[in-house]
């Protein structure tokens, strides 16, 4: 290492606690350890972090077909049973009175689940190429991948609220589609798919070796 480069905890040999913060000297054979103040496994990087990212990004892109394309709602009226799948739902949402109530369902439930598997493979792609640019962007993007996904069940909690809404009037019930099941699907494994990715493979330079101390 260059003295220009500036040295990594797992340059230097070290690698931190993931929960616990303590800073600890790896081993120099294979980095299997246990953090000795609470007991964490220690490795300088998550293991088969891309890989493991990779393989959770795509099935949550495959999730994403069914769950659009399958109904995610069926009404029930005295006139018959109506079903309906997320874009649908959005066009009869769409009215004078409730259009915003149909933006918030089209951003929540298509454009957000779709946005954060393509930021997710933004950061694997510029990883995997050994990128050194724009760093301080790409960790932003990763913080707000993380911060968008503890609100993963917005969605959820819309749909809901629009149930209960239509459950209101009289002479009609709602029951939910099997859309519904490959929504949550979606959102568990974007969010599996999100925590499997080291943001340290960020900094990490190309030359140096990714495969070590895992
Ligand atoms: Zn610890």
């Amino acid at each position: 290492m260059s003295t220009a480069e500036p040295a990594s905890a797992r340059s230097l040999g070290l690698a931190g606690c993931e929960a616990c913060g303590l800073v600890v000297r790896l081993p120099a054979a294979d980095g299997m350890d246990h953090c000795p103040r609470c007991g964490e496994r220690l490795h300088s990087r998550r293991p088969a972090s891309i890989e493991r990212s990779w393989a959770l990004a795509i099935t949550a892109l495959v999730l994403y077909i069914p769950a659009n394309l399958l109904p995610v709602m069926t009404t029930n009226t005295p006139l018959g049973a109506v079903s309906d799948t997320i874009m649908q739902g959005v066009v009869e949402l769409w009215s004078p009175t409730s259009w915003p109530l149909a933006i918030v369902v089209f951003v929540a439930s298509v454009t957000i689940p779709l946005g954060k598997l393509i930021a997710l493979a933004y950061l694997l792609l510029t990883v995997q190429r050994g990128s050194v640019q724009s760093n301080g962007q790409r960790v932003c993007l990763y913080r707000l991948l993380k911060f968008i996904g503890r609100w993963s069940m917005l969605d959820v909690f819309v749909d809901t609220f629009v149930v209960a809404l239509i459950q209101l009037r009289p002479l009609m019930w709602v029951e939910p589609g099997a859309g519904v099941i490959f929504f949550a699907g979606v959102v568990v494994v974007t969010m599996l798919a999100v925590n499997s990715f080291d943001p340290r493979l960020i900094w990490d330079l190309p030359h140096q070796e990714r495969h070590g101390h895992d």
